[in-house]
């Protein structure tokens, strides 16, 4: 048996619930949100309940349920722990051609009500035709992270505007091809960031000049620092979305395999020396698959506004009149602080963080040293595995501790990452030893000391003087 699926338009319609426990008030809840006049059959209610009945948003039928209580009703919703009251109910709805819903009791219902994944204006409904309710839930969970809220602006916007596009493309291939133009243009990116009437203007420019080839978008992406479990929803969705991909050696291949199957992948690796041509093919990149009317996603490692280069991007974007949007990413020094258990602040130990890029000779230099000497705060060095010399010498010079702690973070949040541990004094040393590489964060200050005693993630760090302790209930060890 197949069910039909169906959308019931219930506004000002007189509904039958027969319950008031907490089920009834679910259902309830939900029949209100759909505008329907809700009648509640129970000897008691929930507080719920009783609130809606006393605003006179609810009718109640106190007492037992009675055949009549069924006249005039559209659908009836029976959720007692009575189980031969579902069956009467079931069967005098049947023989009055009434759909009845039998909460838990999918031989007695003629209708199921689904699992909804909510963008009013658009609802999408799952069933398991009432075998495993507890899968449709599943499903429905990934499915609520993965639908973007915007297709709600959407679908009204679409709504308003559809007499005038129908109007204007009677032919069906024609309106076909707008709407998917109009899909992957900026008309989403601009709901996206509230901008309503430029969202219409755009449906009604595309409308215009529907020859026109339409722009595309670029969606500038922090993809974290490798565990995928780290991107955003909202980062998670932009992949589905993406036609091309640009991304940068650092973003791992499993936040890479989250992005649509089909969208064509780019890798963008600067080699060093050679920032300055690769980042001009960068743009050129971008604006190429842009003005071809393709969804780019370019995707950066961690944030991308975090020594990323975002802002020239962006710049480039602007001149360029080419839309685009910016979702964030988990940056390294966060990333590698939380899978190192090293709190960037501590109430007792340090009060400020710096994010510092020790990358090149030049930076070395102009870096303010004295600033960055300073006791009770934290310094997250990125990039700075070939600087760590001149980086030691000058905090030393500058007065900070030789017993200051650091924790180096090589692959932070990867299943290859490791921590070395140590004090300012043996950084190099220490680095040098266990042949630390490239990506790697250094965390100096009182907090990396905290490394030792909080890490949770991989292999212990390498330096501690304790082990880790077991996460393992001990009867489980032996
Ligand atoms: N935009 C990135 C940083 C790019 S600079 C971000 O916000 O994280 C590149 C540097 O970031 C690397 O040299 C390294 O210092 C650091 N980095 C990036 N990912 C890392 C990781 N998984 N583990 C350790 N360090 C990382």
């Amino acid at each position: 048996m197949k069910l039909y699926p169906l959308f019931a338009d219930l506004s000002g319609r007189q509904v039958l619930v027969v319950g008031g426990g907490v089920i009834g008030e679910r259902k309830v809840a939900a029949l209100l949100d759909a505008g329907a006049r809700v009648t509640v059959g129970a000897p008691e209610l929930t507080s719920a309940l009783r609130g809606w009945v006393e605003q006179g948003q609810v009718w109640w039928r106190p007492g037992c349920f009675e055949e009549a209580w069924l006249d005039g009703v559209w659908l009836v919703i029976a959720a007692t722990d009575d189980a031969a009251l579902h069956g009467r109910i079931a069967a005098l709805a049947q023989g009055r051609h009434l759909f009845a819903n039998v909460v838990d009791d999918a031989s007695l219902s003629s209708f199921h009500v689904p699992a909804v994944i909510d963008r009013a204006p658009v609802t999408i409904a799952i069933s398991s035709g009432g075998r495993t309710p507890m899968l449709a839930r599943l499903l429905r969970e990934r499915l609520e992270t993965l639908v973007d809220p915007v297709i709600a602006p959407l679908a009204s916007l679409l709504g308003e505007m559809r007499h005038r596009i129908r109007a204007h493309l009677p032919d069906l291939a024609a309106r076909r091809r707008f709407y998917d133009r109009l899909i992957r243009g900026p008309v989403q990116s601009l709901l996206r960031r509230g901008q309503f009437a430029l969202a219409e203007e755009a449906v009604s420019r595309l409308l215009e000049s529907a020859e026109v080839e339409p722009l595309g978008s670029v969606v500038l992406l922090g993809a974290g620092p490798g565990d995928p479990g780290l991107l955003t929803l909202k980062g998670l969705r932009a992949l589905n979305e993406a036609d091309v991909i640009l991304h940068d050696r650092l973003v791992s291949a499993e936040v890479l395999a989250l992005a649509r199957r089909d969208a064509e992948r780019i890798e963008v690796a600067k080699q060093a020396g050679h920032h300055h041509a690769t980042q001009q093919q960068i743009h050129a990149l971008m604006l190429q698959h842009a003005t071809a009317g393709r969804r780019v996603v370019r995707l950066k490692g961690g944030d991308p506004f975090v020594f990323g280069r975002g802002g020239e991007e962006l710049e480039f974007l602007r001149e360029h009149g080419i839309p685009y949007e910016v979702v964030p990413g988990i940056t390294a020094a966060l990333a590698c602080a939380a899978y190192a258990g090293v709190p960037l602040t501590h109430r007792d130990h340090a009060q400020s963080v710096r994010l510092v890029t020790a990358h090149c000779q030049g930076s070395v230099d102009t870096l303010d040293w004295r600033a960055l000497a300073q006791e009770r705060q934290t310094l997250a060095v990125y990039m700075g595995t070939s600087e760590l010399p001149a980086l030691q010498q000058q905090l030393l010079a500058h007065g900070r501790a030789a017993t200051t702690p650091f924790a180096l973070v090589e692959n932070g949040s990867r299943p290859e990452q490791r921590v070395v541990t140590g004090t300012l004094s043996t950084l190099v040393e220490r680095a040098a030893e266990h042949q630390v590489r490239s990506p790697a964060l250094l965390i100096i200050g009182e907090v990396a000391s905290l490394a030792t005693s909080l890490a949770w993630f991989g292999p212990p760090p390498l330096g501690s003087a304790q082990p880790l302790p077991s996460r393992l209930p001990e009867t489980l060890m032996a």
